[in-house]
């Protein structure tokens, strides 16, 4: 009879229990279903699918990307007596033969290997004629061209459904995001897959992010007052920002020490990141190339100068922050310069225009969570596609609830112009329209006739744009992303529309001023 989940659990992996909603994960693929699994780093993806390879006949087929990997993920699972190999190009001819007898004898449990072995005839074969339990597709996300890991190999595996249909098959990820999320399901023919997204949250982290007008002054006051003797990371934007704040931070007395591309090796990993893991109290100011494969638990504060070109990035930079489960800090100054600074990076790379679209929206997306007068964490998970049902309680709009103005006029008048419009126009457009501006292509679809043309004259563009983040921000507003960036209304925007619910955005001396002007004009 086929051993337990949890019996496997113990006595092969030897753990206490399931994490988050691992067991309902392998239970669901236990029983042949499909998946798609969307989980951080480090989160447990891949006990989703060695346990079920276990509990279920035949060879799990386990599709990953990371060759370099394959070689200490096998090695680990033969230690604790599950057995697993691998087909890859390090094999010599007589270890992948015997591999490949072994798979048919039905001696395998797991068994990894790269798409673009799997994709060739003879493997496919192959596994035609081996009894297989389940196909685990693991970084998941190379199939999506929305992103930077974009893996062409993987837009074949849709031949998988149909070749081996009945298999279960779980695409794995930890890159969660709605466009991704559809790429996944449609790349890989997962359509009827039912999703699992677990473990964003970073209870812990304490999200802090605020315009100050003097940021370096802020940080050194965030360093002495609340996290002296402590080790963290700063993030700038450019290496001549990195070098200028390493010294002023050393010239206060802060231990901090510089890390970008631009320094020799030597001194950037021997000195730099040795002193940062093994000294108390360093502060690295560092480009983003700093932090991958890094593993420091006790980094109690990530401080970003810049902001971070997408929500992604910012949660992997905040995510080095508190590993160890104490409280830590995530904290952030960011100012309308910086935003202009990225966007004008963004439009001087050399990019696809498809591409830098997507860039632009991505960014969008993290102003919004710059914004956002509600809960951070509830807004940063629900990006991600996971739910926190009440606000956290830790993060800066939970503790100390921002100034804000009422803004469910302007939301209303937003969402009905997104609406009258027949919800197929972007952000532009539909300012556009609300600012009664005199434009043919507004003439030729008629829209000057409708009755939200010109209703938002007294709000400058700029507060528009924050309107529309802030619907978007808070779900109200969904972003066709890949396609156009048309605004849609999600079904959380009915109470608003209706008048039962409000909406308030942070008050910010810009607005203020803003605001007056608009008054007088
Ligand atoms: P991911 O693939 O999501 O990045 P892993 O599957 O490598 O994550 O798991 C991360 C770490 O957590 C591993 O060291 C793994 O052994 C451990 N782990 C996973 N699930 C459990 C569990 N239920 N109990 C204890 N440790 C776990
Ligand atoms: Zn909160």
């Amino acid at each position: 009879m086929a051993r337990s989940p949890l019996d496997i659990l113990h006595s092969v992996f030897g753990y206490h229990g399931f994490r988050g909603q691992q067991e309902t994960i392998i239970e669901h693929v236990v029983n042949g279903s499909d998946a798609l699994v969307l989980m951080p780093t480090g989160g447990g993806k891949s006990l989703c699918y060695q346990i079920p390879a276990l509990v279920r006949p035949g060879a799990g087929i386990v599709i990953s990307p990371l060759i370099a990997l394959m070689h200490d993920q096998v090695e680990a699972l033969r230690q604790n007596g599950v057995r697993a190999a691998y087909l890859n190009s390090t094999l010599t001819l007589d270890e992948a033969r015997a591999t490949e007898q072994a798979l048919t004898d039905g001696e395998l449990d797991l068994l990894y290997m790269a798409p673009e072995r799997l994709l060739t005839e003879r493997t496919l074969r192959l596994l035609g004629r081996a009894r297989l339990s389940l196909f685990a597709i693991d970084e998941a996300h190379c199939v999506s061209q929305w992103g930077h890991d974009f893996r062409p190999e993987y837009t074949q595996l849709d031949l998988l459904a149909e070749r081996f249909a009945g298999i279960p098959r779980l695409a794995l990820t930890a890159t969660a995001d709605e466009p991704t999320r559809r790429d996944i399901r449609i790349g890989l023919r997962l359509e009827q897959a039912r999703a699992f997204v677990d473990g964003f949250d970073r209870p812990n982290i304490r999200y802090r992010i605020g315009q100050f007008p003097d940021a370096r002054g802020a940080l050194l006051r965030l360093i002495e007052e609340e996290h002296p003797q402590d080790a963290g990371i700063v993030y700038c934007l450019s290496r001549r920002k990195v070098e200028a704040l390493a010294t002023w931070l050393q010239d206060r007395g802060v231990k901090a020490l510089p890390y970008h591309a631009g320094l020799p090796s030597e001194t950037r990993r021997r000195h730099h990141q040795e002193r940062f893991l093994r000294e108390d109290g360093v502060v690295i100011v560092a480009t983003i190339a700093f932090g991958m494969g890094i593993d420091k638990p006790d980094v109690r504060f990530v401080a970003h100068l810049d902001l971070p070109k997408s929500i992604e990035a910012y949660y992997q930079e905040t995510g080095r922050a508190g590993r160890d489960g104490l409280p830590a800090t995530a904290w952030m100054a960011y100012g309308l310069q910086g935003v202009l600074t990225l966007r004008q990076m963004l439009e001087a790379s050399n990019a696809e225009e498809r591409h830098k679209a997507i860039e632009r929206r991505k960014l969008e997306a993290m102003l919004g969570l710059c914004e956002i007068t509600s809960c951070r964490r509830q807004a940063l998970l629900y990006y991600f596609g996971d739910r926190l049902e009440a606000p956290c309680g830790n993060c800066d709009n939970c503790l100390e609830p921002p100034a804000t103005w009422d803004a469910t006029l302007a939301a209303q008048q937003a969402m009905s112009a997104i609406y009258r419009t027949g919800q197929r126009f972007g952000v532009n457009y539909l300012i556009d329209v609300l600012r009664g501006s005199d434009s043919t292509r507004i003439r030729d679809f008629g829209h000057d006739r409708l009755k939200v043309y010109g209703l938002g004259q007294d709000l400058a563009a700029t507060r528009w744009r924050s309107v529309f983040r802030q619907l978007v921000a808070r779900g109200l507003v969904s972003v066709d992303v890949e396609g156009h960036g048309s605004l849609r209304l999600t079904d959380a925007a009915r109470p608003v529309l209706r008048g039962d619910e409000t909406l308030s955005l942070r008050q910010d001396p810009e607005s203020k001023k803003q605001r007056r002007a608009a008054r007088q004009a």
